[in-house]
């Protein structure tokens, strides 16, 4: 990273299905310069919340904002009255997250044709989040055609595992024809949180190996070898693995069959009962881990069941990944659960110290935004918490490519 570049700054966009979150970020210092969230894009309550964290004033506006364009040409008029607009020769890039990147893209990637048209055969293994992230690439286009513009895949960092963790145990043929594999998601998260664990550490990401735990809305685990994803918990779409907010995650694949033929239950259905009404929520009608444990604390059993079966998985997951790895220097835990919640983080450790992993009860009930070891001094596998930051892996990975092609 050069501090004498003349265009520093790199604007970071997470185009959702109906919303649009976004970041500018000063990638001398990596701080940040604005960020913000269109919501509800599409109808008549659509909501632009902006924040410019240089003077601190937060603006809002409700009312309808038809499309992606309408929504990103809000942002820049939002950004303009900063000081900090698009047409800005400060501005070097755009980072786009994009979802699904398949086998194809193992790197962020600056968008042309081709690369459109990759992401774009890409959408029937992504078709909730490619065409979002599309659409954002195209918008963005077309408000400044000259600047590059950088997709960077939640899949890439999971390009390194094994064939033998990646393929699922079904016909190759059958499975490569339909792109059926394990591709793994929120890759940045896994990234960014296995490399500050290891700084954590004093050490360099190729010294060590590393069980990430990013335990958010959804929530997923990974093993990292010296600096590379050997293992992840999420397989073709995001829905395998630990238990979610919403989602079942590992199920056996017969459940489908039998709600299909014994449930009448219909594709879309069990979809959406897999996708949307399980996980936590499905279990006790809450996928906010805070309420969870509120109603645990007054006595409720069927929370309190949701958060044993939440725990079991994780903890056969942290196992599953010690074998993979052999050895383990640390257990990361990251995102909104694991950043947050000590008893999850205690609940997942106990009983296992014989694998030599304890948490301090002290250190764990600290409250704190930054990277922190949470287990006792001298135990030989460190348990860390680390904050994790997409958006600036995001802008990091665009800067330094945009930097290696000027
Ligand atoms: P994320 O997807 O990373 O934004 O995480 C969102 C989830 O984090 C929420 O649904 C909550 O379950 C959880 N969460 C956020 N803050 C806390 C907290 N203070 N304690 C426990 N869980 C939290």
């Amino acid at each position: 990273m050069s501090a004498t570049r003349a265009a520093h700054r790199v604007l970071v966009l997470n185009s959702g299905s109906s919303s649009v979150k976004y970041q500018l970020l000063d990638m001398r210092d990596a701080s940040r310069l604005a960020a913000g969230l269109v919501e509800r894009i599409g109808e008549q309550t659509s909501r632009l919340k902006h924040s410019c964290l240089a003077t601190g004033e937060t603006r809002e506006h409700t009312g309808p904002i038809a499309d992606h364009d309408a929504a990103l040409k809000a942002v820049a008029e939002e950004l303009t009255r900063d000081g900090l607009g698009l047409d800005s020769p400060e501005l070097a890039a755009i980072g786009h997250r994009v979802v699904h990147g398949g086998m194809f893209f193992t790197e962020p990637t600056v968008v042309d044709d081709e690369v459109l048209a990759e992401i774009e055969r890409l959408i029937p293994v992504a078709p909730l989040h490619n065409p979002a992230n599309l659409t954002g690439i195209r918008t963005a286009q077309a408000l400044r055609p000259d600047l590059p513009q950088v997709a960077v895949f939640d899949t890439a960092f999971h390009t390194t595992m094994p064939e033998s963790a990646a393929r699922y145990a079904i016909d190759p043929k059958t499975a490569d024809r339909h792109r059926i594999r394990r591709y793994g998601f929120h890759g940045t998260s896994h990234a960014y949180v296995s490399r500050e664990t290891a700084r954590l550490l004093g050490k360099d990401p190729s010294e060590v190996n590393v069980i990430v735990l990013h335990l958010g809305n959804g929530a997923s685990a990974s093993a990292v070898e010296k600096g590379r994803c050997v293992d992840t918990s999420m397989g073709m779409t995001p829905l395998e693995g630990l238990v979610m907010g919403t989602r079942s995650g590992d199920l056996d694949p017969a459940v489908i069959f039998h709600l299909a033929r014994v449930g009448g239950m219909s594709m879309d259905e069990i979809d959406t009962l897999l996708n949307k009404r399980s996980g936590l929520f499905g279990l006790c009608g809450d996928n906010d881990m805070r309420e969870i444990r509120r109603r645990i604390d007054e006595g409720d059993e069927e929370a309190a069941l949701a958060f044993d079966i939440y725990i079991h998985r994780l903890k056969k997951y942290i196992g599953a990944y010690y074998a993979v790895l052999g050895q383990v220097d640390a257990v990361a835990f990251t995102a909104g659960v694991g950043e947050n919640a000590a008893p999850v983080r205690e609940a997942a450790i106990s009983g296992l110290a014989g694998l030599g992993l304890a948490v301090d009860p002290e250190l764990n009930a600290v409250r704190a935004d930054r990277a922190r070891i949470v287990s006792p001094k001298g135990a030989r596998v460190a348990v860390a918490v680390v904050p994790t930051d997409e958006e600036l892996e995001i802008a990091t990975q665009t800067y330094a490519l945009v930097g290696k092609n000027n």
